[in-house]
């Protein structure tokens, strides 16, 4: 199928999902949608929502279902979905994905396709370890293979870059064992959906845009 604009893209914490969809969007112009995103911006924002899901997310573990549907359905229920999404980190579970196949519904946009991205153990961790971002603006950067044009200083707003404070070794221990159990299950269910689409993540940020933009509009190489 060509010019899906229904989307999810998938893989474990650091395997380059917003890198990638900050690129997809771009090209699409569709919204992009990060339940991580949209958690670290009420915690920014001191909210009660922000206050309840703290604990979990700089522990690594993940947020439990009923909270973090009930965002994505508030959000999929805006106008500018109308044309189209891109879920980054949802669905993480099945009863995620359950959810998510009814909210789809509802707006009668079913996800057309789900992006695997596939990076092995080493190179998560050293994706997640040089990882900085922008506590302004939330712009991520790498310390090798994504830098800022002046040494930790965000290019967009000149913001002082800083560490998430989930990518410790201890947190990103947790994240795994999550990803391993709860949401890899995930792939097999997309499978069966026949909209899986394997992406090899361990290739340069460029080439791996390529490869997807191969997929989402049916372009030959
Ligand atoms: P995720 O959203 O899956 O957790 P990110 O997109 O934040 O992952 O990427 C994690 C880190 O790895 C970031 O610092 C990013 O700049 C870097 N990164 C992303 N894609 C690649 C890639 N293909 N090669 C090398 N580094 C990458
Ligand atoms: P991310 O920015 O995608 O790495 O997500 C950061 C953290 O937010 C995760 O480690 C979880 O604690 C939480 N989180 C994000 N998305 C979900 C989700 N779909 N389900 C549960 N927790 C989530």
């Amino acid at each position: 199928m060509k010019n899906m604009s229904n989307l999810i893209i998938m893989g474990p914490p650091g395997a380059g999902k917003g890198t990638q969809s900050e690129r997809i969007v771009q090209e699409l112009n569709i919204p992009h949608i990060s339940t991580g995103d949209m958690f670290r911006e009420q915690i920014k924002n001191g909210t009660e929502l922000g206050k309840e899901v703290a604990r979990y997310i700089n522990q690594g573990q993940l947020v439990p279902d009923d909270v973090t549907i009930a965002i994505v359905k508030e959000r999929l229920s805006r106008s500018d979905c109308s044309k189209g999404y891109l879920l980054d980190g949802f669905p993480r579970t099945l009863a995620q994905a359950d959810a998510l196949r009814k909210l789809t519904e509802e707006i009668h946009r079913p996800v057309q396709c789900a992006l695997n991205i596939s990076v092995d153990k080493d190179a998560l961790i050293e994706r997640i370890s040089g990882r900085r971002v922008c506590p302004k603006c939330g712009n991520s950067y790498h310390v090798i293979f994504k830098k800022p044009r002046v040494e930790n200083i965000c290019d967009t707003c000149g913001s002082d870059l800083v560490q998430r404070k989930d990518d410790t070794p201890e947190s990103l221990k947790v994240r795994l064992d999550a990803y391993e159990n709860q949401t890899k299950p995930l792939i097999d269910f997309y499978k069966k959906e026949k909209i899986l689409f394997e992406i090899d993540g361990l290739q340069n940020i460029d080439k791996v845009f390529e490869d997807i933009l191969v997929i989402l509009k049916g372009e030959t190489k």
